[in-house]
């Protein structure tokens, strides 16, 4: 598989977001290359209809974002649908809760499917008229071999399978039987309905598939009223010729499973979308298989389907990521015929650059440590001001009080700061954003040699940021808050959930689960925020030099804030995955 590290996408990199829309501006690619020339020959009288068939048995994820992205867009781009259908042809997985957030998921991410909502179980029974008619044509039958017979027989890759004995049933007993099949008087595996199509085929799923299992289940929507259920690839073909789908676009994986799709369709003589495939999208530093995610979920390494760390659509929502950067981010990738395992950071690049512009700016103390400004006078407070966006001054302006005491950040003090350190140290001095430069005098330090106090000088003629004539400028410049004034919220910091590139892939061999990262979540219970900061639990904030951080919607109330973070100001993985400071 090929990486594709930031740089990389940068040179490539052709869209970008049209600010007047506030949507991305669209780049060719090989199937709006498809699309266009159907059109140009008036295939389907120039209909564009897509779809978007996620199987109700998860949560959605980044990947089916991108599809989302695909399919969506280019019914919006071309004037046409996008249908939303569940493709619900297995009971036993799927529920009403998956379809829920599915639709909520969806329609986050700023599309809509309008009254093109539809069901695969809808079809049903359409589906087995179908079959029937395959059986009468001699094209179908039903084999009651055991399951393992099955699979041996079917061959391999260098040889061909072999016929099941089955296979010259009279059209009369495969009617008959598949119709017992139907009303319930076979148990589970007892037999299967198979196409009959060439057991020496070089391409192994056109050797007799499987079209038909016995499952006595009850399903999410048709209850108790089937006992067989259609498999994928027969399901999927009818399901998109009944909705009048132009474009089938689907994953990589499908591409052999095409000639079936194009079997089938041909077979029955009906209405035949047209299936494309494009490369999944992949991400490192995670998983994305539906199975691995709801092992996280149900062994609670994670503390839910939109645990911030997962890369669940209901995740990021939760921790911070708008739809339009996730959108962003899809469009940024392309459309491509190759499998590429992206590099996260261009996710985080994405969410950095949306928040960059909405983000409303305040100071957020994570680590507090103390600081006395012993030449303010005890009882004076003076009221400072900063604007609330730098680049966007119809944001307006938040203002703070300046007091005695301040809390800065651990992280802004050393004790013994090496020479490029530009932040505060003992006999040095160092900028309050927008307000005074200090001097720290004297360290106090607990009997663990903890340092708990910092006794400070300001210089009155360095007020609201600024450095009079003459006088040296300070390099460092540090956040601060007020200390009588801040206000007490909670802080999580969330990081990659795995240590590792690639978890639990080929070149580690050993299983994802051993590879979470623990440090994922780092969770500040008394972080000190800007004083009169009036939250919008539904707005984004940076804090000013940390990161971007978002109220985190489950757990925040206007009394007892709690802020996820959505990503860090910079890059602090580096390109070899190591975790930075
Ligand atoms: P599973 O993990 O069980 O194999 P799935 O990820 O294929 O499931 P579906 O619900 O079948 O999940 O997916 C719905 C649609 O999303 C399909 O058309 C599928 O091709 C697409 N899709 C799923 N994963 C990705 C991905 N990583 N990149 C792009 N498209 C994806
Ligand atoms: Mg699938």
């Amino acid at each position: 598989m090929q990486k594709l590290m930031p740089k990389r996408v940068e040179k490539t990199f052709q869209g970008s977001m049209n600010t007047e829309t506030n949507q991305p501006t669209h780049i060719t690619n090989f199937i709006r290359n498809i699309i266009d020339a159907d059109i140009q020959l008036n295939k389907n009288e120039g209909r564009v209809i897509t779809r978007f068939p996620p199987e109700p048995n998860g949560f959605l994820h980044i990947g089916h974002a991108k599809s989302i992205c695909i399919n969506f867009g280019l019914a919006r781009d071309y004037g046409g649908r996008c249908h939303l259908r569940f493709d619900d042809t297995n009971p036993t997985k799927e529920e009403d809760e998956y379809v829920s957030s599915i639709k909520q998921d969806v329609k986050w991410l700023g599309f809509d499917w309008g009254e093109h909502l539809y069901f695969a179980s809808d079809y049903f029974t359409q589906m087995y008229e179908h079959a029937v008619t395959l059986v009468k044509k001699g094209l179908a039958y039903v084999d009651d071999s055991t399951p393992d017979a099955i699979r041996s027989s079917r061959g391999t890759l260098t040889e061909s399978g072999k016929e099941s004995p089955c296979r010259n049933r009279t059209i009369e007993d495969n009617l008959d039987l598949f119709s017992r099949m139907k009303n319930g008087e076979f148990p589970d595996g007892a037999m299967v309905l198979r196409a009959k199509i060439d057991m020496s085929s070089p391409n192994i799923n056109l050797r007799d598939p499987v079209m038909y299992r016995i499952l006595h289940a009850s399903h999410h929507r048709t209850g108790d009223r089937w006992c067989i259920y259609p498999m994928y690839d027969w399901a999927h073909g009818i399901e998109d010729s009944i909705e009048g789908i132009t474009h089938s676009i689907c994953t990589l994986e499908f591409e052999d499973h095409r000639p079936l799709y194009d079997w089938f369709l041909k077979q029955l003589g009906v209405y035949h979308p047209q299936q494309i495939e494009f490369a999944r999208l992949n991400l490192n530093y995670t998983v994305m298989s539906k199975r691995k995610l709801l092992e996280l979920v149900n062994e609670k390494h994670v503390s839910g389907w939109d645990d911030p760390r997962l890369p669940t659509i209901s995740g990021f929502r939760r921790r911070g990521y708008t739809p339009e950067s996730i959108r962003l981010f899809c469009d940024r990738l392309g459309v491509g015929k190759k499998d590429a395992i992206i590099d996260m950071s261009i996710l985080e690049d994405c969410v950095r650059e949306d928040l960059d512009v909405k983000a409303k700016r305040v100071m957020c103390v994570l680590d507090p440590i103390k600081v006395v400004i012993t030449n303010w006078p005890d009882d004076k407070l003076e009221e400072l001001g900063a604007s609330i966006h730098p680049k966007t001054p119809e944001m307006g302006r938040r203002s703070f009080m300046m007091t005695r005491e301040v809390y800065i950040d651990r992280d802004d003090f050393m004790l013994d700061p090496p020479k490029n350190f530009f932040r505060l140290g003992p006999k040095r001095q160092v900028r309050l954003k927008y307000a005074y430069v200090i001097t720290c005098d004297e360290v106090i330090k607990d009997t663990s040699g903890r340092v708990i106090e910092l006794r400070c000088t300001y210089d009155p003629e360095t007020g609201h940021g600024k450095t009079p004539e003459g006088k040296k400028k300070v390099k460092g410049i540090i956040h601060w808050v007020s200390a009588p004034h801040a206000q007490k919220v909670e802080v999580r910091l969330y990081d990659r959930l795995f240590d590792r590139p690639n978890p639990g892939g080929d070149q580690d061999g050993g299983d994802y689960k051993e590879h979470i990262n623990p440090h994922s979540l780092k969770v500040i219970g008394t972080a000190y925020l800007e004083q009169g900061t009036d939250i919008n639990l539904q707005a984004h904030y940076q804090f000013e030099r940390v990161g971007y951080f978002f109220p985190d919607p489950k757990d925040s109330t206007k009394d007892c804030l709690v802020f996820n973070r959505v990503v860090t100001l910079r890059d602090s993985w580096g390109g070899e995955g190591k975790q930075g400071a």
